[in-house]
């Protein structure tokens, strides 16, 4: 089937077609557009979900146009319409989810509500054709840090998740305390490969602890002591910054893999996913486990449609169709029985 994906959650408006039974990833994506926002944010530090909204609902029409067009079709030749209903800045959700139930009431087809994180999570079997169920997810974004067994599509079961910060804004608010601006994770990856990752001893929350859950404040608040204190170089605090949230990360991992059920890969998804440091530890833990780690590439992990048209394909396949009524969600979690751990939010 083709999915016509719209993706508005946070500060990139993403418009793809997926082809569903296409074989391969190359195949699967007809074509997709993204406009990112940073520049309309940058001078605020982060993401104003007001100017968020407002770019979204400036944007995302004619995204429609250019895409349907460079993927050489009509309305009326696609399916069905995916958009991401949810968790995200809620005004941004609803100009994408407006815009799929108005495109689906005018050319008559299905709506799909999709949600944000299960795009994230199906973005590796949209990388990986030959990815099955159960697999190990981790997911590292801006807004969560989870590992999650996934069962199958809407089956999910979550092992951890993070008690304070996710592990993106960890790499925001490091970038932010170096000066390095915004967006901040890949400033920050770039920087560390300039820096030596033992020059500055940082804390690594949670090591070692029973549950397989995740802690950033701590590691951040050292960030801030390291700069304030004046000793070392900015580029070996990001080295050393990245690498203990990488050792926190591997060591959380592994606990949550020893008390998760049968799996078939181990993958990680969420922006964080793109960093090639974070990549080549899991690959080495997976290996230890005897397991493939499955990432899908760096583009397919920062928010993109594609993953929405993609988890709507896998959706509509199923018969997963939503009503026109169907509301946006500023939070969702995927797994229906998570709960809030010491406080923090799921
Ligand atoms: P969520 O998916 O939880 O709703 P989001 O959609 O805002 O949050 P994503 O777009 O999935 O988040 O990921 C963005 C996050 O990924 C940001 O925190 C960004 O700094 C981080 N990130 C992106 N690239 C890298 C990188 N190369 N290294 C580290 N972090 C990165
Ligand atoms: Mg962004
Ligand atoms: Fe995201």
């Amino acid at each position: 089937a083709l999915i016509l994906g719209i993706e508005s959650s946070c500060d990139e408006t993403a418009v793809a077609v997926i082809d569903g039974a296409a074989g391969t990833l190359a195949a699967r994506v007809v074509a997709q557009r993204i406009a990112s926002q940073d520049d309309e944010h940058r001078p605020y530090g982060g993401v104003v979900p007001e100017i968020a909204a407002r770019a979204h609902a400036e944007t995302l029409a004619p995204m429609v146009g250019a895409v349907l067009e460079e993927a050489g079709l009509t309305l009326d030749q696609i399916d069905a319409i995916a958009a991401t209903a949810g968790p995200g800045l809620i005004g941004g959700v609803m100009v994408g989810l407006v815009t799929a139930k108005a495109l689906a009431m005018a050319a008559d087809k299905p709506l799909l509500a999709v949600n944000h994180l299960e795009g994230h999570a199906l973005s590796a079997r949209l990388a990986e054709p030959g990815l099955q169920f159960p697999y190990l997810l981790l997911l590292a974004s801006g807004g969560h840090c989870q590992i999650l067994e996934v069962r199958g599509l809407g089956q999910y079961r979550r092992l951890a998740t993070t008690i304070d910060d996710a592990l993106g804004e960890a790499f925001d608010k490091t970038a932010k305390i170096l000066g390095l601006g915004f967006p901040g994770g890949p400033a920050v990856e770039r920087m560390a490969r300039e820096g030596d990752a033992r020059a500055v001893p940082l804390p690594r929350p949670l090591l070692g602890s029973a549950e397989p859950h995740f802690s950033f404040a701590g590691l951040k608040s050292a960030v801030m002591r390291a700069r304030d204190a004046g000793i070392h170089k900015p580029e070996d605090i990001a080295a050393s910054f990245q690498q203990a949230a990488i050792d926190c990360v591997i060591d959380r991992t592994r606990r949550a893999m020893a008390t998760s059920g049968p799996v078939t890969a181990l993958v990680v998804a969420g922006g964080v996913a793109a960093n090639a440091s974070l990549r080549a530890a899991l690959t080495a833990l997976a290996d230890e486990a005897g397991l493939p780690l499955v990432a899908p590439p760096p583009k397919l992990c920062t928010d993109n449609a594609a993953m929405i048209g993609w988890a709507g394909a896998e959706r509509f396949a199923a018969g997963l169709t939503d009503p026109l009524d169907v509301l946006a969600r500023p939070r969702w979690p995927l797994d229906p029985d998570a709960q809030p751990v010491r406080g923090a939010g799921v």
